[in-house]
């Protein structure tokens, strides 16, 4: 672990760092509050052992700092103080210490109290990324692994604000299988699992990166192409219908599904600013038209 040790005394951090490294810690030193701040700040360090009466800034601010900064993470705080009455240990910790220890402390007991604070650091971290992954799920389609509605639509949202606000193009395209039920029909559930998955995968290879795709429902898909008019985002939506027409899903008896996708692509130009709402609702229309003419097509409104 990675342990800022705070304290004007040289000599006392050199004990304290010796005891750590040999523990197998990363030491950083402090010589004030001040610094102490910073370099908790520069280093992301989460842990932290200081002293109480220090120049510029003494341990318990520095404690109240830290319990106040939004910090991306949680800091363990120790105070280590020759305050030794009662009325100090209860400020020490009412001011957001986690551990008090008077010096001079056994070593063998600070060395229990670091491992105290790593497990609370090592639990805390766990948590963090428990919370970052279900985030992730959370936006996430569970069948195809691409953004669920929600997640596509905040995201769609986001980028037609963006472009209103730098005065660019922005076009979404509402993609939909043809004939889904049809693959339903004849190969059951499971293989149209499988061929919405290959879909899924084949559209969001063919955009470009700062494009985005979600599941919109069904077997319909929702792309967001930011910086794209009329005719850009046709030509890309012209690409995600070609590579998907070529792909071929095997199927176990030797025989190959394949699939077809209408597209219907709306633009909001810096010229004509436009809500999502009414975005979506073109660009159903002109899906609906390609459905109309025939489908296996791409069709667009301004
Ligand atoms: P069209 O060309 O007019 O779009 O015809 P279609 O058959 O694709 O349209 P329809 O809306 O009648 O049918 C959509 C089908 O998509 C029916 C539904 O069972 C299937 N579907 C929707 N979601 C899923 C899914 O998660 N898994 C599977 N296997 N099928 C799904
Ligand atoms: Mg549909
Ligand atoms: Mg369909």
């Amino acid at each position: 672990m990675r342990i800022l040790i705070a304290d004007d005394d040289a000599m006392i951090r050199d004990v304290l760092k010796e005891e750590l490294t040999d523990a197998g810690h990363q030491v950083f030193e402090a010589e004030d509050g001040e610094s102490a701040w910073a370099m908790l700040q520069e280093h992301a360090l989460r842990f932290i052992i200081s002293d109480w009466s220090m120049p510029k800034l003494e341990g318990p601010e520095l404690i109240q700092r830290i319990r106040a900064a939004d910090l991306p993470h949680y800091t363990y705080c120790i105070l280590l103080t020759s305050r030794n009455s009662h009325e100090a240990l209860v400020h020490g910790l009412e001011s957001g210490a986690d551990d008090y220890l008077v010096k001079p402390c056994d070593l063998d007991e600070l060395r229990a109290r670091v491992a105290i604070g790593e497990r609370t650091v090592t639990l805390e971290k766990r948590l963090r990324q428990a919370l970052h992954r279900l985030q992730l799920l959370a936006s996430r389609d569970a069948l195809t692994g691409q953004f669920n509605r929600q997640a596509i639509m905040k995201l769609a949202k986001k980028e037609l604000l963006r472009a209103q606000r730098t005065d660019k193009p922005i076009s979404i395209a509402l993609l939909d299988l043809d004939y889904f039920k049809e693959v339903n029909d004849e190969h059951g559930h499971l293989i149209g699992d499988q061929a919405l998955r290959l879909a899924a995968e084949t559209m969001a290879g063919a955009i470009r990166s700062y494009d985005s795709l979600g599941r919109w429902g069904g077997e319909e898909f929702l792309m967001v192409l930011p910086d794209a008019n009329r005719a850009h985002a046709t030509a890309i939506a012209e690409r995600v219908r070609e590579r998907l027409a070529a792909c071929r899903l095997l199927l176990k008896d030797g025989r190959t599904l394949s699939l077809r996708v209408s597209v219907g692509v709306a633009e909001a130009s810096p010229e004509q600013p436009t809500s999502l709402r009414t975005l979506l609702q073109h660009a159903d229309e002109a899906l609906y038209q390609a459905k109309r003419e025939g489908r296996n097509r791409v069709c667009s409104v301004a």
